[in-house]
C-alpha cells in the first residue's frame, strides 16, 4: 500500500519547498493518522510531532469538537461569501471573538485563506492607508533578512529569504530588507543587548537612506519562526518601537506563528508589548484543521479605511469561509475554556525552558534557547566550536535521524527547531527532549571522523 502510494506520489505530486527529483528518488514518508501530539506513518511508526504540523496544530490532533463544528456548519451553510454586502454568522462571530482576544486597539479583521494571503493584504492596506492620508509617496516597506512572510509573490518579497528571491524575482518593488537580530548567527562576538540595539539602528539607517517621507511600514515576526526560532535580544523590540514612532511608520507584526499561544500569550505582540498597527494571522487560528488566515487591523488604519476609503478592491473567494470560520471559532473557544495559553505561559513554557536548556551540555550544541513552546538548538562542530562545513548538511542529517527515531524536529541550516502542540504534557516534553538528545548523539557519531575498517555501530533500523 505505502509503496504504491509512494509511486503515485512520485509520478504526480509536486511537493511544496521540495527538490522534486531528490524526493522522487528517496520516496516520501506517508502520514496516515494522528492523535494528540503524535502522528503515525504508513509503516505504523508513532512519531512525536515536535513541529505541530507546520507550527499550526496548537490544540493537538483528534479534537472531535472541531470535527463536529465543521460537519454542522457544512450542513447549515457550506459556502457563502462576504462580498457584495453579505455575510454569515461564523464570520461575524469569529471577527468578534478575535477582536475580544486581541489587544484593545485591534477592533477589525479582514479574512484570508492563508498567512501568505494575509501578507498580500497587508501590503495593499499599508499603501492604501498612506494614499488615503494624502501621502502616496510613503510606499517603502522594510522587512528583514531571513524573515518569512509567505510564498505568494508579495509574501516572498516581504520576506527576506534570499533563495526565494533568487527563484521568484523580480520581487515586488518598494520592499527592502535590513539585518535580523540573530545573535548566535551574526553577533556572537558582541554583547547581546548591544547587538540588539545595533539591529534596531539598522532600521533607522535604512529609513534615513530611503527618506523618512517615503517609508510606509516595517514588517517583522515577534520571533522569527521559519528563519530558525530566533528570539531577539531583549533590547531589540523597545529600540525598534522607538525608531518607528520617531518617523511615523506603521508596525506590522506577523503573528502567523507566534499568535494563538505559541509564546505563552494570545499574541506574541503582547509578550513583547508591541501595539502593532496590522497583524497577519493564520495557522493556530484554526489549529490547522482548516485553512484560514486574516489581518487584524488597528484603529488608526481601520478608521481611515472605513471613514475615508470608499471601496477596497481586494478580497478572496474564501475570505471568512463559513466552515473554516466555524472551526476557528470553536478552536479559540476550546483554547480559552481549557486555559491553553495560560498553561503555556505559566507551566509548560518554563518547563520546556528548563528541560531544553539541559541539551546545551551536548558537544554538538552551541546554544539551546526557547520561549513559550518554541525552541532551537544551534549545532556546532565540537572539534572547532564553529559551524560544521556546509557540505556536511549536519542539520538535515540530524533532522532525518530525529524523524526516524520518532521525533519531528525541523532543521533550518544547522539550527534545529521545535514548536510542539500546545497541549503537550510534561511527560511528553521529557520524551521530546530525550529523543532530541538521542538524535544529537547519533548525529555526532555519524559526523565523527570514521576509523578505517572499524565496523560502525548498528543504528536503530528504519
Ligand atoms: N508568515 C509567517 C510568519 C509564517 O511562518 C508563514 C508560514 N510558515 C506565513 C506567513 C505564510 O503562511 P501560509 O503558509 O499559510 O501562506
Amino acid at each position: 500500500m505505502s509503496h504504491s502510494l509512494q509511486a503515485l506520489d512520485r509520478a504526480h505530486h509536486l511537493h511544496p519547498f521540495t527538490d522534486f527529483k531528490a524526493l522522487g528518488e528517496e520516496g516520501s514518508r506517508i502520514i496516515e493518522r494522528a492523535e494528540g501530539v503524535y502522528i503515525f506513518d504508513a509503516e505504523g511508526n508513532r512519531i512525536l510531532d515536535g513541529m505541530a504540523g507546520l507550527w499550526c496544530v496548537n490544540l493537538g490532533y483528534g479534537r472531535e469538537e472541531l470535527v463536529t463544528a465543521a460537519a454542522e456548519q457544512m450542513r447549515q451553510l457550506p459556502y457563502y461569501n462576504n462580498f457584495f454586502k453579505t455575510t454569515h454568522p461564523p464570520a461575524v462571530k469569529l471577527a468578534e471573538k478575535l477582536c475580544a482576544l486581541a489587544p484593545a486597539h485591534l477592533n477589525h479583521v479582514f479574512f484570508t485563506g492563508s498567512g501568505s494571503e494575509a501578507n498580500d493584504t497587508v501590503l495593499r492596506m499599508v499603501r492604501r492607508y498612506w494614499a488615503l492620508k494624502g501621502r502616496p509617496e510613503k510606499q517603502w516597506v522594510i522587512g528583514r533578512e531571513n524573515g518569512y512572510h509567505g510564498s505568494t509573490v508579495a509574501g516572498m518579497s516581504l520576506g527576506g529569504m534570499a533563495p526565494m528571491h533568487d527563484q521568484g524575482g523580480p520581487c515586488v518593488p518598494g520592499i527592502t530588507h535590513v539585518r535580523q537580530p540573530w545573535w548566535f548567527g551574526e553577533g556572537r562576538d558582541q554583547d547581546p543587548e548591544a547587538f540588539g540595539r545595533k539591529c534596531a539602528t539598522a532600521i533607522e539607517e535604512r529609513i534615513l537612506e530611503l527618506g523618512e517621507e517615503k517609508v510606509a511600514a516595517f514588517i517583522a515576526e515577534p520571533v522569527q519562526g521559519a528563519g530558525g526560532a530566533i528570539m531577539p535580544p531583549e533590547s531589540y523590540w523597545p529600540a525598534v518601537k522607538a525608531v518607528l514612532a520617531k518617523y511615523d511608520i506603521l508596525l506590522v507584526v506577523d503573528e502567523v506563528i507566534c499568535g494563538f499561544g505559541r509564546l505563552g500569550e494570545w499574541f506574541g505582540s503582547v509578550h513583547y508589548d508591541l501595539a502593532p498597527d496590522l497583524v497577519p494571522i493564520a495557522k493556530g487560528l484554526s489549529s490547522g484543521y482548516l485553512p484560514i488566515g486574516g489581518v487584524l487591523v488597528g484603529d488608526r488604519v481601520a478608521d481611515t479605511l472605513v471613514e475615508e476609503g470608499g471601496e477596497f478592491f481586494h478580497g478572496f473567494t474564501y475570505s471568512g469561509h463559513p466552515v473554516c470560520a466555524a472551526v476557528a471559532l470553536k478552536n479559540l473557544e476550546l483554547m480559552e475554556a481549557e486555559g491553553v495559553v495560560e498553561r503555556v505561559r505559566d507551566e509548560l513554557g518554563p518547563y520546556l525552558a528548563r528541560r531544553w536548556a539541559t541539551l546545551s551540555d551536548h558537544p554538538l550544541v552551541g546554544e539551546a534557547r526557547s520561549l513559550g513552546l518554541m525552541g532551537a538548538l544551534e549545532l556546532i562542530d565540537p572539534a572547532s566550536g564553529e559551524r560544521f562545513d556546509k557540505a556536511l548538511a549536519a542539520g538535515n542529517l540530524c533532522r532525518d535521524i530525529s524523524f526516524r527515531r520518532g521525533l519531528v524536529m525541523r532543521s533550518v541550516g544547522d539550527t534545529m527547531i521545535i514548536a510542539p502542540p500546545l497541549v503537550i504534557t510534561r511527560e511528553q516534553i521529557d520524551e521530546l527532549v530525550t529523543l532530541a538528545r538521542e538524535a544529537l548523539d547519533e548525529t555526532a557519531r555519524r559526523l565523527a571522523p570514521r576509523v578505517a575498517d572499524e565496523p560502525q555501530p548498528e543504528e536503530r533500523p528504519e
